[in-house]
């Protein structure tokens, strides 16, 4: 032992010094250096992540993996070669991390796209790979991109290339592939003004937004081949059917509703995308103000009378009635519903679906039974009639809730209908006990909004008394610097506006205000409902502007119901 012990001394003396070894650190070292500053960097700076946080911590893991390799084998006793392994072993193992956790944060986070994740390690994916697609054609070859599936969860084989079936699968393909990259929840192609013309549009936010001519013989081969995927009758262009089909686009995954029904001049279809995930919110992610969440809980913990929930078509409501179920608990209350469609299954709330097909049926007959059966909390999604107004204002609510949904835009609006509706002001004020209404609103993308200061005069029409002069509002942008060049914000797509957010007016319906409305006397239920000093849609909508979850144009679009933006002329197919 002591006798070898100079000659192991030496032997490592000389590897320490000699001058390959720090020469494979540095390598491995660049190795690791290059892949950060050109993908992960770069990638960072892309998305808006924070990439001085991210560049603060790639560059402390690669000098602690520099330091391990030279300080960790003599601690650990390791001399000579197993030295310089463990070493280099350590080192590799710290680098790898580093570029593992910036993969594993960014998959999570939703302001990179899918398309834009990461892949394996960061060496795979993260370029701005997607091809853009041609705008207007919907003909031409094309290739498969996605992968659909069938009710029966069987794959719809592609055709043959080049075949006649193959150029509809992909054209198919292409319409719902711009949709899913505008963002979009809903394509409608229906019949357009001109004979022999059809329009595709679709929604994002809420919003239509696209437009686009197709030749009829070319929607009505696309129609066919998504009625056909989904297992619905393709003959039938009358009646309304409805079938899902699955979508998948690599990691993305997405349930399609199709659904198709004759209108004036041929069939209409709709593909609605992902129905759930649109309508199921929590109660705190509906964007309710923090006073409005606390009286929302008030409203959802009795059990009795009747609340009237008012909204536009395909403004919310559903997605209200579905939260304000989903705050009964379903396991020690009976609750229920009645729905012409009904878009998701409530766990342990029994939907009970009105057929309109079947011989003799009738709406209100249906809600009657329902409310004989004493439930403990009933939804009932749409009043269509009056006799399904007064089969509602008749009920015994001494051990029941009603949820009555409403098309109307405000508290006031909603019980004056109701009252219409009912017919009788007495019946009708009897056992209200609440009024909800709420209108959507499209979020600003935070990405890319625009601040500016607002002027006295702006904030004095927002009715803002208290708004310091210069207060910073925001607008819509759609655009962002990259690398000093103005590009289309990844997030938003260029549209400005991501996701919605509800504005709600929540009234309580109390003695005074039930005699007002059992009397008629609408004027003076709008003065005690602005005496409760509940928020207006309105003010709730203001109240986001200030906050900079939205622009003041968004404000007055939904409360003053001034059209959005149209899109320009058809694009020619
Ligand atoms: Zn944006």
């Amino acid at each position: 032992m002591a006798a070898s012990a100079p000659y192991l001394l030496a032997a490592d003396a000389l590897l320490l010094v000699s001058p390959w070894i720090p020469l494979v650190y540095l390598a491995l070292l660049a190795g690791w250096g290059w892949v950060v500053s050109t993908k992960l960097d770069k990638h960072a700076a892309r998305f808006f992540l924070p990439r001085q946080s991210w560049n603060i911590f790639h560059l402390s893991v690669g000098m602690a993996a520099l330091l391990a390799a030279y300080i960790l084998p003599p601690i650990a006793g390791l001399t000579g070669w197993a030295g310089f392994g463990v070493g280099l072993g350590t080192m590799f193992a710290l680098l790898v991390m580093s570029l593992f956790a910036y993969q594993t944060a960014t998959s999570r986070d939703s302001r990179v796209p899918e398309a834009h994740k990461l892949g394996f390690l960061g060496l795979t994916g993260g370029g701005p790979k997607k091809p853009k697609e041609n705008t207007g054609e919907i003909k031409g070859a094309g290739r498969v991109r996605l992968a659909i599936k069938g009710p029966d969860k069987q794959t719809v084989q592609p055709p043959v290339a080049d075949s006649a079936d193959f150029t509809v699968r992909t054209a198919s393909e292409d319409l719902l592939v711009k949709v899913l990259d505008d963002r979009g929840s809903q394509l409608d192609v229906q019949p357009g003004s001109g004979a022999q013309q059809y329009h595709a549009s679709w929604l994002i936010d809420g919003l239509r937004s696209g437009l686009m001519a197709m030749p009829a013989g070319d929607a009505v081969k696309v129609m066919d081949f998504w009625k056909a995927a989904a297992k619905l009758d393709v003959q039938d262009r009358r009646r309304k059917l409805a079938g899902n089909v699955t979508v998948e686009r690599g990691s993305e995954r997405h349930v399609v509703r199709v659904s198709s029904q004759g209108v004036q001049g041929g069939m209409r279809m709709t593909l609605l995308l992902n129905p759930e995930v649109a309508v199921k919110r929590k109660a705190d992610e509906l964007g309710l103000l923090e006073e409005q969440f606390k009286l929302m809980q008030e409203m959802t913990g009795s059990s009795r009378g009747l609340v009237l929930l008012a909204g536009q078509a395909d403004g919310g409501r559903t997605t209200l009635l579905y939260s304000v179920l989903a705050m009964h608990d379903a396991y020690t209350q009976t609750v229920q519903t009645v729905e012409m469609e009904p878009q998701l299954t409530l766990e342990g709330v029994r939907h009970q679906v009105f057929d309109p097909t079947v011989e003799g049926a009738d709406y209100s007959t249906l809600v009657r039974s329902m409310l004989r059966r004493d439930p403990d909390v009933l939804g009932v999604a749409e009043v269509p009639d009056a006799n399904t107004a007064k089969e509602i204002a008749r009920a015994d609510y001494k051990r029941t809730r009603v949820y009555a949904q409403l098309k109307a835009g405000s508290a006031q609006e909603a019980v004056e209908g109701w009252a219409r509706a009912v017919g009788e002001p007495e019946m009708a004020a009897k056992s209200l006990e609440w009024v909800v209404a709420v209108r959507l609103m499209r979020r600003l993308c935070t990405n890319c909004r625009v601040p500016y200061a607002a002027s006295p005069e702006l904030l004095k029409k927002l009715g803002v008394n208290d708004g310091k002069p210069g207060q910073q509002l925001f607008k819509k942008g759609g655009q962002v610097l990259i690398k000093n060049r103005p590009e289309v914000c990844p997030l938003c797509r260029g549209n400005g506006y991501f996701d919605q957010s509800g504005c709600f007016e929540i009234v309580r319906i109390g003695e005074e205000e039930r005699d007002m409305i059992a009397q008629g006397n609408f004027p003076a239920l709008r003065a005690a409902m602005k005496k409760q000093g509940a928020l207006t849609v309105q003010q709730s909508a203001i109240r986001k502007a200030l906050a900079g979850l939205s622009s003041v144009e968004e404000v007055m679009r939904i409360t003053t119901g001034a059209s959005p933006a149209q899109p320009a002329a058809p694009a020619k197919a």
